[in-house]
């Protein structure tokens, strides 16, 4: 029959607009279809019935662990509140990144002339970066990593996009929250490194 189709699909819409509301009144229960990450979860999950929306800006897409947006650098936190930047200014991010947006200037002792291993200054132009990680695949410190910040616009890229080091940079404890399975890979292979590194000084 000609319009069967038409009907079918207008069926389909209006189940998915009672379900909404069905949904909305099983979940009002529980109270967290909305404006919670266990709401968000849901409604991106197979389970879900009826509008599948988010409302953003108020709630967030939960992205996955291996999302990758711009840069930025690590530092450890140390005993005493000092922050120690990962970062040794040793500038193969800079050579490897495909648009070359990373520019970086050593610290130079002012009495030897010779370069210290941490970085004077560290910009990125978020705006040319192509956010294709290889940066972060490529540092030998695991100084630099990708984040999970999405909301970047701004009034004036000129001032905002080109990020500083003191911008750019971003506690350990944060990696670890967004890349969990990565830190804690990491920082096994870390530790491995290191007894390894403590076994032979012992034998020597
Ligand atoms: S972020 Fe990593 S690769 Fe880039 S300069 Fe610093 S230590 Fe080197
Ligand atoms: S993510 Fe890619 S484009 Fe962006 S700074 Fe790193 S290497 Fe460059």
């Amino acid at each position: 029959m000609y319009g069967l189709g038409i009907i079918k699909g207008l069926g389909v819409t209006l189940k998915h607009f009672f379900m909404t509301y069905w949904d909305d009144l099983k979940r009002l229960v529980k109270g967290n279809r909305y404006y919670t990450r266990e709401g968000v979860a849901y409604r991106m999950s197979s389970e879900v019935n009826g509008l599948f929306t988010i409302q953003y800006p108020e709630e967030k897409l939960i992205v996955p662990e291996e999302f990758r947006y711009t840069p930025f650098l690590v530092y450890d936190e140390k005993e005493d509140g000092g922050k120690e930047l990962r970062c040794t200014s040793c500038g193969i991010c800079a050579k490897v990144c495909p648009p070359q947006c990373i520019w970086i200037v050593r610290t130079m002792d002012p009495n030897t002339g010779r370069p210290i291993p941490v970085p004077a200054e560290f910009y990125i132009d978020i705006d040319i970066c192509m956010n294709c990680g290889l940066c972060a695949e490529f540092c030998p410190f695991d100084a630099i990593k990708m984040d999970h910040n999405f909301e970047l616009s701004v009034y004036n890229r000129h001032e905002k996009d080109i990020v500083n080091k003191e911008t750019l940079a971003k506690p350990a404890s944060y990696y670890a929250s967004i890349r969990p399975v990565n830190y804690a890979r990491e920082q096994a292979a870390r530790a491995e490194a290191e007894s390894a590194r403590a076994a032979r000084k012992a034998q020597s």
